[in-house]
């Protein structure tokens, strides 16, 4: 119920921004994931913090989305309110060697822009299809390197609408995690990068996605790796010794080409990836003794 008087008010507030009954499928690489009752894109910190301030007052059930290429939503939806920052915090300011990126700004772009800027250190990013938001709460990384190692600060939000900029050392970034952004929006971020030919960053750029674009299945419905790293192995050749390529659940599938990526065939439910993801823990773990963690966060 409160949730629906936040609803009321938020249209009220701000009626510009929200849509009703968007399909969470829509907002994810999964494509997976039934109606979310608002979906609520804010285009400024104001607007944030009102928003905010709404869904403390009336307890309303939230949760914040970047780009959603780690996520799992549920099938039959959630009931409540789903943020995702508008186009007002997706800015970038290059001021050589550091960089302002809004937590909206695609990865993608942003490698891409700084790269060609001559500015190097966000390469191993090029191929991941997140936000930079989403980048930094998962402390994103490839190719031996991630956010942290280039991270400044990042301007973030609590709870209560106060805005204001952290140092990334205070974050607590670990391996895919940030303890510290668990319960704070990240609104921007900034790097400091190095100065370096445009060619040869562009160069790297580019050797790194060839090598993603043969190992990983980037044309299918993914959310990336389903599993971390456990300790120095990795996922993918543990699932695939252990017979599990090509191993479904209805419409969810182990890859054919990188078993640590399932692919959604098409019309897979939540409850599909779930079951699959929970037949190959077990499997790995009896195979190998192995306890399998996942990436990917499972949102209800
Ligand atoms: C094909 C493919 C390849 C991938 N390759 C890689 C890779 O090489 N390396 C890697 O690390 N990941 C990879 N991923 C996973 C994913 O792209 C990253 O984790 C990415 O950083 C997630 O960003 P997002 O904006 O999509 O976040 P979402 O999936 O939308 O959200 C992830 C988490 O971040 C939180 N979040 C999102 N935005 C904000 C914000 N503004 N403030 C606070 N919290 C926020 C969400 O609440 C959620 O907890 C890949 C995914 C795909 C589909």
């Amino acid at each position: 119920m409160s949730s629906a008087r936040a609803i009321e008010r938020l249209l009220g507030a701000l009626p510009q921004r929200c849509a009703e009954q968007v399909p969470l499928a829509s907002l994810c690489t999964w494509r997976i994931g039934g109606p979310a009752d608002l979906l609520l894109k804010p285009d400024n910190e104001a607007e944030l913090a009102l928003a905010l301030g709404i869904l403390g007052e009336e307890s309303a059930s939230w949760w914040m989305v970047g780009a959603g290429s780690n996520l799992l939503f549920p099938d039959e939806g959630l009931r409540g309110v789903v943020l995702r920052l508008g186009a007002g915090f997706a800015g970038l300011d290059l001021e050589s060697p550091l960089v302002t990126a809004g937590a909206a700004l695609n990865a993608t772009t942003l490698c891409r822009t700084v790269a060609e800027a001559g500015l190097a250190g966000l390469e191993f990013a090029g191929g991941i299809p997140g936000s930079v938001g989403g980048m930094v709460r998962m402390n994103a990384g490839a190719h031996g390197q991630d956010v942290a190692q280039t991270l400044s600060r990042v301007r973030v939000m609590e709870r209560d609408g106060q805005a204001y900029w952290l140092a990334a050392a205070e974050l607590g970034l670990v391996y895919r995690s940030c303890s510290l952004l668990a319960d704070r929006l990240v609104l921007a971020a900034q790097f400091t990068l190095r100065e370096d030919r445009p060619e040869e960053i562009l160069q790297r750029m580019r050797a790194m996605l060839d090598a993603r674009r043969s190992s990983q299945p980037l044309r299918e419905a993914t959310c990336g790796s389903v599993f971390k790293r456990p300790g120095g192995d990795f996922p993918g050749r543990l699932i695939e010794d252990a017979g599990l390529k090509g191993a479904r659940m209805g419409a969810a599938v182990v890859s054919s080409l990188h078993a640590n990526f399932f692919i959604n065939e098409g019309g897979a439910t939540a409850r599909d990836m779930l079951a699959l993801v929970d037949h190959v823990k077990r499997t790995v773990k009896e195979r190998f003794g192995v306890e399998l963690e996942e990436e990917f966060r499972h949102v209800q």
